[in-house]
């Protein structure tokens, strides 16, 4: 079961130091939606939103492709993509934040 439901809350999740504040939507029909008061988008999982929020929402992509011009947000995003697209190449990701 989710920790926390559909409800306002304040304070510190056990699985983060942050101190952050969300405010859930009023839908009480959606339990353990976490939704992104920027982008909107919604997680099952407070973690997934905390990952969307740190990681992603408003950010550059961060990881490079070292063989071509692609960039994602997530090193296994790059990965996938080597995987897939160039075949017999080193896979490893630039982290462009690294430098
Ligand atoms: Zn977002
Ligand atoms: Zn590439």
């Amino acid at each position: 079961m989710p920790l926390y439901s559909s409800t306002c809350y304040g304070g510190t999740p056990p699985i983060t130091g942050r101190r952050r504040r969300f405010c859930i939507g009023s839908d009480s029909s959606v339990r353990g939606t976490f939704e992104c008061p920027k982008c909107r988008k919604t997680y099952m999982w407070y973690r997934g939103l905390q990952r969307h929020l740190e990681y992603e929402c408003g950010k550059a992509p961060r990881f490079k492709c070292p063989h071509c011009v692609y960039a994602g947000k997530h090193r296994s995003h790059v990965y996938s993509h080597i995987k897939s697209n160039h075949h017999n190449r080193p896979i490893y990701a630039l982290d462009i934040l690294q430098d």
